[in-house]
């Protein structure tokens, strides 16, 4: 299939039903319009950590900048050593990491070294000290304490080699890459900036946390569940509040909301009966989708541009918006932030502790929690109530067990996919 050039376009595809759109053709439609950021900050590299790579590093350095010893030992040469007997050697200077030797080891002759010690010139292996033994008369080595020349060296280059592309733009920063960064005697980095995410709930019984309940009224808490969500991916939050479902409201609060950021996301207002409205609105003020999706929780989605703004209409109940921030957000947000690494979350098998009912149809994420059972193989049980207004369960799960649209009813023992939350964001 061709990229469709708009959202419009995209809505006369013939295999494009709103009505019943499978997960994974719901986020490969979003991936087809998504521009990630341009603009480059930057910045000293640990304040890099968790952000993205704007450009292609290329390294400055050899690393390690000299052959070194691996370990505490001999520097030796090879030839030295008898095949098949002890050999004594004259003990000329010590090398030590960061202070090295500066003379030549010549025939006969060893140089105490230390783990990362430069090898001394003239030397080409290294005699681990388990296998040597000082004495008056020299340094006895063990018969065949060095199996081959150049053992138990580290070669100048062997992690990293001058003028190699170390890291590509796009790369993720983690630990691992900060300190690679530093092992190149590199100390700022050009980063993407953050992704700017505006998001507000709507609905006119939601109060915010400090507010007093009337009855029928409930405390707001998306917008703390997306707080925390974008937090972890490292995006600029905007909390835009709640908004009542009243026509001017909305409209304003979608306006500011994209003319402010990369991205809004809401939560309610995109069921039936809700829909229509906004749907309206959105007309005007954009281009949205919207769609039902084949799974559970999660159906009502909106996907869409506002103005400039990509736009991201959740569902209100707390649980779904967590399972499509997960499932749709997510990914979208790491491609926006201009990762080149983005693939669904990953998933394992394990192995269910209970029975699962389910009805085919379509996919269901259920909250599990997964642990080892007594021989340590992993198995997974559901938190029970898997009601989509049921928060606590995304509280007690480590876990989404993935249930295809087509699984019905599985017994204990069944092999099912499993996606984990722990680490994820
Ligand atoms: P809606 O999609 O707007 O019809 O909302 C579905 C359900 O989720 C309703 O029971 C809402 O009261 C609830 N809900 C919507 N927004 C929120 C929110 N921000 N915090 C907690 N519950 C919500
Ligand atoms: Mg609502």
């Amino acid at each position: 299939m061709e990229t469709p050039r708009t959202l419009r376009e995209l809505s006369c595809a013939d295999d494009y039903d709103p009505n019943s759109l499978p997960v994974d053709r719901a986020r490969a439609l979003i991936r087809e319009f998504l521009s990630p950021v341009t603009a480059i900050e930057r910045v000293n590299i640990r304040a890099a950590l968790d952000r993205v790579l704007a450009v292609d590093v290329v390294s400055p350095l050899d690393v390690p900048g000299h052959d070194n010893s691996a370990m505490d030992g001999w520097a030796v040469r090879f030839a030295d050593l008898a095949k098949d007997g002890e050999t004594t050697l004259r003990r000329v200077g010590e090398s030590f990491a960061g202070k090295p030797f500066n003379g030549e080891v010549r025939n006969g002759e060893a140089v105490r070294i230390f783990t990362g010690g430069v090898m001394p010139r003239g030397a080409d292996s290294v005699v681990m000290q388990e296998r040597a033994t000082e004495t008056p008369e020299g340094v006895a080595i063990a018969a065949g304490a060095v199996g081959k020349a150049g053992q138990n060296r580290r070669f100048a280059g062997e992690d990293l080699k001058r003028g190699e592309v170390v890291f590509r733009k796009g790369q993720p920063l983690r630990p691992a890459e900060l300190g690679m960064l530093a092992s190149l005697g590199i100390g700022e980095v050009s980063i993407f900036r953050r992704l700017r995410v505006a998001f507000f709930s709507t609905g006119d019984e939601l109060r915010s946390v400090g507010q007093p309940l009337a009855a029928g009224e409930i405390y707001d808490s998306n917008r703390y569940t997306l707080f925390g969500m974008l937090s972890r991916l490292n995006c600029e939050v905007l909390d835009m509040g709640v908004v009542p479902d009243v026509p001017d409201l909305l409209e304003q609060a979608f306006t500011s909301a994209a003319a402010a950021a990369d991205v809004v996301i809401t939560s309610g207002g995109v069921s039936v009966g809700e829909a229509d409205f906004v749907k309206a609105l959105l007309d005007k003020l954009g281009e949205v989708l919207f769609w039902k999706i084949a799974m559970k929780p999660g159906r009502p989605l909106a996907y869409g541009r506002i103005g400039g703004a990509h736009f991201f209409g959740l569902p209100g109940n707390p649980v779904s918006v967590m399972v499509t921030f997960y499932e749709f957000v997510r990914d979208a947000l790491l491609v926006l932030q201009g990762r080149s690494d983005v693939a669904p979350m990953p998933m394992f098998k394990a192995t269910l502790a209970a029975p699962i009912r389910k009805v085919p149809g379509r996919t269901e994420f259920q909250r599990a929690v997964l642990s080892p059972d007594s021989a340590g193989s992993w198995q997974v049980r559901t938190t029970g109530d898997q009601g989509s207004g049921i928060l606590s369960s995304m509280s007690r799960a480590n876990c989404f067990v993935v249930l295809s649209a087509d699984t019905g009813n599985l017994d204990a023992g069944s092999p099912v996919d499993v996606q984990l939350l722990e680490g994820l964001i």
